[in-house]
């Protein structure tokens, strides 16, 4: 079975405790590899290797256009080889085909587009703040950032988080999840030989071992994680222990407010692809269904008949419509979490019991759920599922829909569906969401900001800012003139 090392100043190494973790395929739900368990050493090791290498160059010292070109070469490098990452990615989180190879195959571009946007970010000169003196506004990299990335699609998240912060010219430790690690480290192999060592650093383990001993340390100056809410606060209370920043991109129970005007065939579509594409398991999934009276039952009925017919089976053949959900935790979670909604008196219209795929019989298969006669209260309605599961609720007029939208602590994305743009723009205006879709779910690009209001997390990914959240500014006040006696004299 493959093991994976810890990528660590430009060295593959074993970690410290020389323990490892199995990491387990959940289609055939066995252990297809093992990584490194990192621990606090290895943290220590590697955030000093990061220091060093943003400290005594040549990352820290080289220009933004060697750094942009440095990004491009991996670019290069990603275009060409991207396919050797998509297996691993599938054996670690049992995503489709057709869905990993559609992060995987644009991974190039979020590096390229950030070496492109590098230029933009300029030094300033204020000028006459203080006549003959004159102000300089620098930009300046933090220096060792940690990135802690989640399982769901680690190396595009990764890649969030690595391009512009390595353009900004910080050095990085990427811990992945204990859950999904091999496609990153994959990917570290080749980004290694584009970027000079001690840049990127892959540490692996457990989060509450290696990642909250990254956190802590004393030599990370920034921490950007992507992950769920409970990890999120962990994180933010170990990041303000160290008076640190933390950019926080947490979970979602992201709405979607489908009106009788709208256009349904695009509506259930829409609402299919948020709930059912990668499972439920993002963090953008539209798991709460708000829709109007007048066409709840048509429209639940479209779309239970869309899950009915979806095809489970191997998530490497392109076939496949229902791939396994990750993990045997993650399995039991959703099924307690469809138990606890019936229990509540929710009714399940189809779907929420585990999927028996022949060519794989111990597969963590389930069927797509939908629920209705749900109320405000329930869990199902309020927790984050991360999985193929549906709550739906109706409303009888705008106010309604956009208080049941929400009435929610998160507040990652919202759709909204109707022909009428005045009132979509109403609602999106009002929404309580760092992402609203018009007739539309679940696009991301590297010019549009990701992230979350509310519970949902602090900061912002990608976007015009990108760059400059992983810079800090300085003010520099210089002056060729005798400085005057303050008293006069
Ligand atoms: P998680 O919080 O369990 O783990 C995320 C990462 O944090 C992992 O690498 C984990 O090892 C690490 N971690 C856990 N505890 C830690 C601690 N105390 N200190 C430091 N690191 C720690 O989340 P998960 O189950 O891997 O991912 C699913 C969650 O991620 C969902 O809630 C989903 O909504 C969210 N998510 C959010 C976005 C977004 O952009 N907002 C994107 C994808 C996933």
């Amino acid at each position: 079975m493959k093991e994976y090392k810890l990528l660590i100043g430009g060295s593959w190494v074993t970690a410290q405790a020389k323990q490892l973790i199995d990491s387990i395929d959940p289609a055939q739900n066995l252990a297809w590899c093992r990584i490194a368990r990192g621990q606090s050493e290895d943290a220590d090791l590697a955030a000093r290797a990061a220091h060093r290498a943003f400290r005594d160059g040549p990352w820290g010292s080289m220009t933004a256009k060697q750094r942009a070109a440095a990004l491009r070469k991996l670019a290069d490098l990603l275009k060409k080889h991207w396919r050797g990452f998509v297996e691993p990615e599938i054996r670690d989180n049992g995503k489709r085909l057709a869905e990993v190879e559609g992060q995987l195959s644009g991974l190039h571009a979020w590096f390229t587009h950030f070496a492109e946007e590098l230029p933009k970010v300029r030094n300033l000169e204020i000028a006459n703040t203080v006549p003959g003196i004159r102000n300089f506004l620098k930009y300046e990299p933090f220096g060792a950032i940690a990135a802690i990335v989640p399982w769901n699609s680690p190396l595009m998240i990764a890649a969030w988080k690595l391009a512009p912060a390595l353009a900004a010219g910080n050095t990085v430790v990427l811990k992945p999840s204990e859950l999904a690690s091999a496609s990153t480290l994959e990917f570290a192999r080749l980004a290694s030989t584009a970027l000079p060592p001690g840049v990127l650093n892959v540490v692996t383990g457990f989060g509450h071992e290696v990642g909250e001993a990254l956190v802590k340390h004393p030599l990370i100056r920034k921490v950007t994680f992507t992950g769920s809410e409970i990890g999120g606060q962990k994180v933010a209370r170990a990041a303000a222990g160290r008076t640190i920043p933390a950019t926080l991109e947490l979970g979602g129970k992201s709405p979607q407010i489908v009106f009788a005007d709208a256009d349904l065939d695009s509506a259930v579509n829409g609402i299919a692809a948020g709930i059912f594409l990668s499972n439920g398991q993002t963090c953008v999934a539209g798991s709460r269904l708000i829709v109007e009276e007048s066409i709840q039952e048509e429209v639940v009925s479209r779309i239970a008949s869309r899950a009915a017919i979806l095809r489970a089976g191997d998530p490497m053949d392109p076939e496949t419509e229902i791939a396994p959900l990750a993990n045997q935790a993650h399995f039991a979670k959703v099924a307690s979490m469809i138990e606890t909604a019936k229990g509540e008196g929710a009714r399940c219209l189809l779907g929420g019991g585990r999927l028996h795929v022949e060519t794989h019989p111990d597969g963590l298969f389930l069927a797509p759920a939908i629920f209705v006669d749900v109320s405000p209260e329930m869990e199902i309605w309020n927790e984050e599922v991360f999985g193929p599961v549906l709550a739906v609720i109706s409303f009888a007029n705008e106010s309604e829909a956009l208080e049941l939208a929400n009435g929610s602590r998160f507040g990652l994305a919202a759709g909204i569906w109707t022909q009428d743009m005045d009132k979509a723009q109403r609602l999106a205006s009002r929404i309580e969401a760092g992402t609203v879709y018009i007739n539309h779910y679940r696009s991301v690009c590297p010019k549009s900001p990701i992230g979350g209001y509310k519970n949902s997390g602090f900061g912002r990914e990608l976007g015009p800012d990108a760059i400059r959240d992983f810079l800090q500014i300085k003010s520099v006040w210089s002056s060729t003139a005798p400085f005057p006696d303050p008293f006069n004299r």
